[in-house]
């Protein structure tokens, strides 16, 4: 079945990764800008890091057959500083004109700090200003709920936002909710350590349908595997779910998604 990985951090994986995503049937994928491991010390090391996601990345997944998307922003654990966050900002329209450039993300908190609200809300500023789709990254374990919360506040409190144009990702069954309810979509990540498994995946989506749903494998430099959105198939497969329906989730809703921001003109294959 051809898929769609809308949160995988290609950067990070080498290249017999992207021939095993086309072999499992990967078509396009879009890799939200995030941590390097290390907090970057300027924002030309940013400028070299977009460089290498609007252009690098591109030609290293069309070897594939591979489209590749990407999302740009500064990441909330680099947001407690305040003054490059803002060079960074200032600089990503630079390159809001790539062409394979879909949004703002992955933006959001880490650990729900006063700068990385204020990191947050400033990148919301630059995506209505351009116009763009905003990819959310919320945090882990212990401080997600209460995160969820505080960015769900802050995306409704600005009415200004158009939520069909927002993905909240790496969602779980206590947050899962609010977002769908909220008008957002939702992406749940599929991840050995944190996060979520194949089974809860496909319980969520038995509890709450397939409506603004996707799955990502969130794949990077860490305990991750870039090939979890198949097992997610497998999995759904193997409960008896109809093609169909599968196909929505991890194929069709992405598109749809997708598709709203300006630059996204990949047709599918024939
Ligand atoms: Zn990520």
């Amino acid at each position: 079945m051809d898929y769609i990985d809308p949160h995988i951090h290609m950067v990070s994986r080498i290249t017999d990764d992207y021939e095993t995503l086309a072999r499992m049937g990967c078509v396009a994928i879009s890799e939200p800008a995030f941590w390097a491991g290390f907090d970057r010390g300027s924002v030309d090391g940013f400028r070299d890091y977009f460089r290498q996601l609007t252009q690098v990345e591109p030609r290293r997944a069309a070897q594939y057959g591979i489209a590749h998307f990407t999302w740009l922003c500064i990441n909330a654990k680099e947001a407690e500083n305040v003054t490059l966050s803002r060079e960074v900002i200032a600089m990503i329209p630079e390159f809001l004109d790539a062409p394979n450039v879909l949004g703002i993300g992955e933006i959001g908190l880490n650990k729900n700090t006063k700068n990385e609200a204020t990191v947050f809300l400033e990148h919301l500023e630059l995506a209505v200003t351009h116009r763009q789709s905003v990819l959310i990254h919320t945090p882990h374990l212990e401080d997600k709920y209460q995160g969820t919360r505080m960015i769900l506040d802050m995306l409704c409190d600005d009415s200004r936002i158009d939520r069909g144009r927002v993905l909240v990702d790496h969602v779980e069954e206590h947050t899962i909710g609010p977002v769908l309810d909220a008008g957002f979509w939702a992406g749940m990540t599929l991840y050995p350590v944190t996060k979520c498994t194949p089974a809860r995946a496909a319980d969520m989506v038995e509890q709450f349908g397939s409506e603004r749903l996707m799955v990502n494998s969130a794949g990077d430099w860490g305990p991750s595997k870039p090939t979890a959105v198949p097992d997610f198939i497998f999995e759904m497969r193997s409960r008896g779910h109809s093609e169909s329906l599968i196909r929505k989730i991890v194929y069709e809703n992405p598109l749809e998604f997708f598709r709203q921001s300006e630059h996204f003109d990949w047709q599918p294959r024939a």
